[in-house]
């Protein structure tokens, strides 16, 4: 993986963050490349990333910048992963989701949404003599357990690694789609059974990493050869810290498997940037996140780092953290 793409979106001042914090605002934008972040010391750190987007950014633009040229080496068989990091309440779902799923003012519509008609206008451009079938799967990762979305009795899935497939969810639901409303019927419905989940567990969707899988598959009729891209979208759990004094039990327990799995996120991708080609070592078992995501992340692919913050000082530390994330993930 030569190519990870790093980028940094910055939501509006949420309302309780006004009320509580005033307009104070802990970024000051250079172009759509540079910033200057300043810390609670009010220290100046200046940070350079492929692009900026600001609190006025469009859904589109980010769609357009991230996802486009995945989806296009996704339908031509290079897979491609898109993962959104950041604290919790930074922008990771709505960026992925829109404010909800089924939302239908254009403007908000989230990268799933967008992803699901591209890729379609993608299958719909290329080759004739080529069929494509396209075909979707959605898992959560909870405490190091993988849940199927699309069907909640399959609650823990087992990562197999086959030396012709590759990296193997077991007996994973995969539901083919033939046009974008079907699509988006499962979307839907995966995120609906997420949220049934959270209930009986009594988790915050917070607390675990949601991903989309997109596999595109492409037959080619003359030499009965299958060629196979894989577009995988990571919706992160949140990557603040817990307070170390109070938190215990279940909610430490949850915060050190969170910790972990971002840690194992962050070094596998400093091993692929670090010597790219070269035969080192990855340490994609370290987590079942690094490990669903090793095909995707290695070999024959492209990767974009989403790394959303609040602008809010009252949170600089955690968008500090996150966005040293994102510059390690970029030149190491
Ligand atoms: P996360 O998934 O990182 O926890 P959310 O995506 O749920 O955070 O965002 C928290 C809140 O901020 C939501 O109410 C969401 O609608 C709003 N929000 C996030 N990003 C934006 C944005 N770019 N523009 C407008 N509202 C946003
Ligand atoms: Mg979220």
């Amino acid at each position: 993986m030569s190519n990870i793409t790093v980028c940094a979106r910055f939501r509006p001042l949420s309302s309780k963050e006004k009320t509580n914090f005033g307009n104070s605002v802990c970024i000051r934008g250079i172009d759509s490349e540079t910033f200057i972040f300043k810390d609670e010391k009010e220290e100046e750190f200046k940070f350079c990333f492929d692009r900026v987007f600001y609190e006025n950014s469009e859904q589109v633009d980010v769609y357009e910048f991230l996802a486009l040229p995945i989806i296009r080496d996704a339908v031509n068989a290079i897979n491609g992963t898109i993962i959104t990091y950041g604290q919790t309440g930074a922008g990771k779902t709505y960026s992925m989701e829109g404010p909800d799923i089924l939302e239908s003012d254009e403007h908000q519509k989230g990268l799933l949404q967008r992803a699901v008609n591209g890729l379609f206008e993608c299958i719909k451009s290329s080759e004739e003599s080529v069929k494509y079938t396209l075909k979707f799967s959605m898992v959560e990762i909870y405490m190091e357990k993988v849940r199927d979305l699309l069907d909640l009795s399959k609650d823990n899935i087992q990562i197999k690694e086959s030396r012709v497939q590759g990296i193997l969810l077991s007996g994973v639901t995969e539901i083919s789609i033939s046009d974008p409303a079907e699509a988006m019927q499962s979307l839907s419905s995966g995120i609906a059974n997420r949220a049934v989940g959270e209930t009986q567990m009594n988790m915050a969707s917070s607390r675990s990493h949601c991903i989309y899988i997109f596999t595109v598959q492409q037959e080619l009729n003359r030499v009965k050869r299958v060629k196979e891209g894989k577009f995988v979208l990571v919706d992160l759990a949140g990557s603040e810290k817990v307070e170390k004094t109070g938190a215990e039990g279940k909610v430490l327990e949850e915060a050190k498997t969170i910790n972990k799995s971002l840690s194992a996120l962050g070094n596998v991708i400093n091993a692929l940037t670090c010597s790219p080609g070269k035969a080192n070592h990855i340490p994609y078992r370290d987590s079942k996140l690094t490990r669903i995501l090793q095909d995707a992340l290695g070999g024959n692919s492209r990767t974009a780092l989403l790394c959303c913050c609040s602008p809010s000082s009252s949170n600089a530390p955690e968008s500090l953290s996150t966005l040293r994330f994102g510059t390690r993930a970029k030149h190491i």
